[in-house]
């Protein structure tokens, strides 16, 4: 059976063909008559070529300052008492780190994030690539006291550097939403409520539905309403 390729492979390298033979066109190697459109074109990728040269050059150039600067804003927010790492992750939750963690080191060492770059510095990658190298530097350490990660409305603690956040997995408490009294069903039984005004009325233990509307009977008092009247259920308290 033969490889299938996905439509991004086969476009990348439908992509790198055609920037194979603008290479050779732009060596000599290939050469034909143009028409006026085609050389207007090919001139304009020639400059666009030269001006991203110019750009890398410079960004190579602005490095090692870049780098210094980096470092001291790290060390500054360190120094500021942001001890603690957040990083964003893939399923967009956050994982809270340490700063002297090793699993991130390459984040807050600014010479470690710019490793890459710094090793393939000057070499220009050619007209046709942008490849300055900044894709391969390590995202900006998002740095944060202990008071910011609390604040956090969800979190997960690192395994590794196991941070001393107040807990190992915070979740997102939900808004509570309020909602009618006739959709109360015994599903609730045991959840905590409160009134539209913030009163708690603790725990629900039972509720009678009559002709005139519903009483719910919770731990703290009842509370009576009609059908359309709202009571908020606070959100459950995860652990
Ligand atoms: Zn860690």
């Amino acid at each position: 059976m033969g490889i299938v390729k996905s439509p991004s492979v086969l476009a990348f390298e439908q992509q790198a063909r055609e920037e194979a033979a603008m290479e050779l066109m732009a060596q000599g190697v290939i050469s034909f008559e143009m028409t006026p459109r085609q050389q207007a074109a090919y001139d304009e990728a020639v400059r666009y070529a030269a001006e991203i040269d110019a750009r890398e050059r410079a960004h190579f150039e602005q490095l090692p300052e870049r780098i210094v600067a980096e470092n001291q804003r790290v060390l500054d927010d360190l120094n500021a008492g942001k001890l603690y790492l957040a990083n964003e992750t893939s399923d967009s939750a956050v994982v809270i780190h340490f700063a002297s963690c090793a699993a991130v080191r390459h984040q807050v060492d600014r010479d470690v994030a710019h490793e890459f770059e710094l090793a393939h510095a000057g070499e220009l990658e050619g007209s046709w690539h942008s490849g300055s190298g900044y894709d391969y530097v390590a995202k900006w350490p998002n740095l944060m006291t202990l008071d910011e990660v609390e604040q956090l409305r969800a979190y997960r603690a690192c395994q590794r550097c196991n941070p001393d956040t107040k807990e190992r997995r915070k979740f997102a408490a939900l808004n509570p939403k309020p909602s009618k009294l006739s959709s109360i069903t015994i599903d609730r039984i045991g959840r905590e409520y409160e009134t539209v005004e913030g009163e708690p009325l603790g725990t629900l233990r039972s509720f009678t539905v009559s002709a005139d509307g519903v009483t719910l009977h919770c731990s703290e008092r009842d509370f009576a309403g009609g059908r359309d009247d709202l009571v908020v259920l606070r959100p459950r308290v995860q652990r």
